[in-house]
């Protein structure tokens, strides 16, 4: 991975290479960016930076036998460790190494949905367990077979528990020329005594304007780039999956749903409910129609107050004329503030369709507020 293959988060990267051609490099470091920020991405790039034999301005060669092995994330000096699902005690995430190189270079932003589907784990519990520690320590303390520096790229240490106090020793006094990278969504969510050897490196959420950007040149269109730019909330690969799942059409089963809603036709309702509440939906599909929703209420009102040409984008799949006809500022504030905390309640696991029912009640009693 080059820094140049990762979009936007210029100053993080400037930071990074600045450490390294000023060798200051801290031997264990925190990488802290929300799902989907490039924070895994950048951790690699920031390995090959360090180990490439032919560096140039601001990034690595991509072209020095250290760099050809990074590519292919198969270099002999470069560790990984990830949360995984383990079927005996003694399983060690390098089982999985095959899975896992495939994944990221597929999915060079993924969270763990996306690792978890490469496992098609379903709805098994991943952690990082003892065994993985112990094989850890073990693998960090040979000497590094042919880079300066052996490099071991943790992602997720959330998933550590309490086991993860044995690796302490390593993180804080580590073999020579050895940099361990945590590579972490929630920082609350990692032992404090992790945090407190390690050097942070904050990694921002994406732009819209980065994810858009990025979209384009994976050969989305304007208008749906710009669209799923706004959806993804700071995650790039959230942009990317909203792209390559235009075929669940989130947006026309919104409108289908709130027409209905808007009819008050209850068994519809209910069949529609049964369409998009099972698991195998999804609840990043179940998330994103709403949060669609959520934007085409607010085009509605913006269309109300006669500013058109300011909507974001056009849809094939309902006209906003004639949605807009049936909110106004008193019923949208409700229904906006009803899918809000439909939203919320699906991110915390609640029963989907409990959610959509109750919100389907809630919306059809908004619906017919007067101003
Ligand atoms: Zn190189």
């Amino acid at each position: 991975m080059l820094f140049k293959e990762i979009p936007g988060h210029t100053e993080v990267k400037e930071r990074l290479i600045r450490s390294i051609n000023e060798e200051r490099v801290s031997h264990a470091q925190l990488f802290l960016g929300q799902s989907g920020s490039g924070s895994l991405a950048m951790a690699v790039a920031y390995a090959q930076y360090l180990n490439c034999t032919n560096r140039i301005e601001n990034d690595s060669c991509g072209e020095c036998s250290s760099c050809r092995k990074y590519q292919k994330l198969i270099h002999p000096d470069l560790h990984f460790s990830y949360p995984f699902i383990a079927k005996k005690a003694e399983d060690v995430s390098t089982v999985y190494i095959k899975e896992w190189r495939e994944a990221l270079t597929k999915h060079p932003y993924m969270g763990l949905q996306e690792w978890m589907d490469a496992l098609e784990a379903e709805n098994k519990q991943p952690n990082i367990n003892i065994a993985e520690c112990h094989d850890i320590i073990k693998r960090l303390t040979y000497k590094a077979y042919e880079a300066e520096y052996k490099v071991l790229i943790m992602w997720l240490p959330e998933y550590l528990g309490v086991t993860g106090n044995t690796l302490l020793k390593l993180i804080e006094e580590p073999p020579e020329k050895t940099l361990f990278i945590l590579v972490a969504e929630q920082y609350d969510q990692i032992l404090n005594t992790i945090l407190s050897r390690t050097q942070l490196i904050k990694i921002n959420r994406f732009s819209d304007e980065e994810i858009k950007a990025h979209l384009l040149s994976l050969g989305c269109e304007e208008h749906a780039a710009a669209r799923y730019a706004y959806l993804a909330d700071g995650s790039m690969q959230a942009g990317i999956n909203l792209m390559s799942q235009e075929e669940n059409n989130l947006e026309e089963l919104f409108v289908q749903w709130f027409r209905l809603c808007y009819g008050k036709r209850g068994i519809e309702i209910q069949g529609l409910i049964e369409q998009i509440a099972p698991a195998s939906f999804g609840r990043e599909n179940q998330k994103n129609m709403l949060r669609f929703g959520l934007q085409v209420i607010r085009d509605c009102l913006t269309h109300n107050a006669s500013a058109s040409e300011i909507i974001r984008f056009e849809s094939k799949h309902f006209e906003i004329a004639k949605m807009a006809s049936i909110l106004n500022m008193e019923n949208a504030s409700y229904i906006i503030d009803d899918i809000e905390k439909a939203i919320y309640h699906i991110e915390r696991n609640a029963n989907a369709k409990i959610v959509f029912l109750d919100l389907s009640v809630q919306v059809m009693r908004d619906l017919q507020r007067k101003m």
